[in-house]
């Protein structure tokens, strides 16, 4: 009997697109002959949408670009929203079906932040990804930042700061603040694909990027800013993870100062270099935080350690993605590829890793 994959995409998140774009891909890659498919799409406002219908802007978007600016495009599919072609359902879809499988292609807060995993969790459902603690912890800048730390990895001093120390105590956050040194990167704590983020050159700029991070969440993480390369690795396994090799991130555009939101998705000046040419050294460390890391936050599945590396070779991790972009042009995917897993077989070896898991622990 063949499984059905659920793949949850959308999402009641910032990176709702993104989302849609990464799973777009991934119901396209799964293999049909191994799997029933059926795609479950979350809108904005939380609503659960399911029916073959969905099925259409996922083919239609064949000759579109993997970029946001399509998405719209792709949702609108034959002009018919994707939300309005379906029918709405519920968790209850899924208890009913045999030998499910969820897959959550979901980015940010609601998806990939433990949340929807605790759902599946509860009513015994095997899902993709990242566990619970892995996905809560990851998302969460602070916390992440908090465990790293005790388990000795290094990582760029930071000040983390509450809304209500914002609004009571800006006077001592300020001066906690000027204990760094400008540039610093302001970011809300639970966020990806750079929304909210801030590059900030001096003190007369706070105010400015603490309320846009404050629109996103109601802690906010402020860093010190490098100046170095930026490096990932891609994680995938449960208590024993592989590290692959690493890709390098080059901005080039004038556009953009650091890699924000329109640089990921939408700017094709970005290159990404696989594998990164790194010193002697240097991948061996990263692979070994990479791995530290992962297992610190218990992670299960996959995940994306992004990293800084200075000029003189000093490693910093900046954070652990438990759900990396899954589009054709991002880096997880291809990190992957080049290390002799192609897409369709990474996705059949998050199914088999999933499946695993809920193996031994049902
Ligand atoms: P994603 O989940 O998509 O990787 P994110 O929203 O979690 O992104 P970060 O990866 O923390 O955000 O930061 C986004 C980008 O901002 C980095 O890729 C880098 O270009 C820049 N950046 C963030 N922090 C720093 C820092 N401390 N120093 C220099 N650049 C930084
Ligand atoms: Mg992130
Ligand atoms: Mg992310
Ligand atoms: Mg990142």
């Amino acid at each position: 009997m063949k499984q059905t994959v659920v793949v949850f995409y959308g999402g009641k998140s910032a990176e709702h697109e993104v989302s849609v774009v990464s799973a777009f891909s991934v119901i396209k890659a799964l293999d049909y002959n191994q799997y029933h498919i059926q795609p479950m799409y979350i809108s904005y406002e939380g609503v659960w949408i399911k029916g073959p219908l969905l099925l259409e802007p996922v083919a239609n978007a064949e000759q579109l670009k993997f970029t946001i600016s399509d998405t719209d495009e792709m949702l609108l599919g034959d002009g018919v929203k994707t939300a309005s072609v379906g029918v709405k359902t519920t968790i209850g879809e899924l208890t009913k079906i045999a030998n499910v499988i969820a897959f959550p292609v979901l980015h940010g807060p609601n998806g990939e932040d433990g949340t929807i995993q605790g759902l599946f969790e509860t009513l015994n459902i095997p899902y993709v990804g990242a566990n619970v603690i892995a996905s809560a912890a990851g998302m969460d800048k602070i916390i992440s930042k908090e465990i790293f730390t005790a388990v000795k990895i290094p990582q760029v001093p930071y000040v983390a700061v509450r809304n209500v120390d914002w609004e009571d105590r800006r006077a001592d956050m300020v001066a906690a603040i000027a204990a760094l040194t400008y540039p610093v990167f302001v970011k809300p704590a639970n966020m990806g694909s750079s929304v909210g983020i801030s590059k900030v050159t001096a003190e007369a700029e706070l105010e400015a990027a603490m309320a846009e991070a404050f629109l996103y969440d109601r802690r906010i993480v402020v860093e010190q800013g490098v100046t170095a390369r930026e490096v990932e690795v891609a994680v995938l396994g449960n208590e024993r993870p592989e590290v692959s090799v690493a890709g390098e991130i080059t901005p080039e555009g004038e556009s953009h100062s650091f890699y924000t939101y329109k640089a990921k998705y939408a700017d094709s000046s970005t290159q990404l270099v696989i594998p990164a040419p790194l010193d002697e050294g240097v991948y061996e460390q990263i692979v070994a935080y990479a791995k530290k890391a992962y297992i610190a936050l218990d992670g299960t599945g996959v995940s994306r350690a992004d990293f800084f590396v200075t000029a003189d070779n000093s490693i910093y991790l900046n954070e652990l993605n438990t759900m990396p972009g899954f589009t054709p042009v991002s880096m997880f995917p291809l990190l992957w590829a080049e290390s002799g897993l192609p897409y369709d077989q990474l996705l059949n070896r998050m199914i088999e890793l999933a499946q695993a898991r809920f193996a031994q622990t049902a």
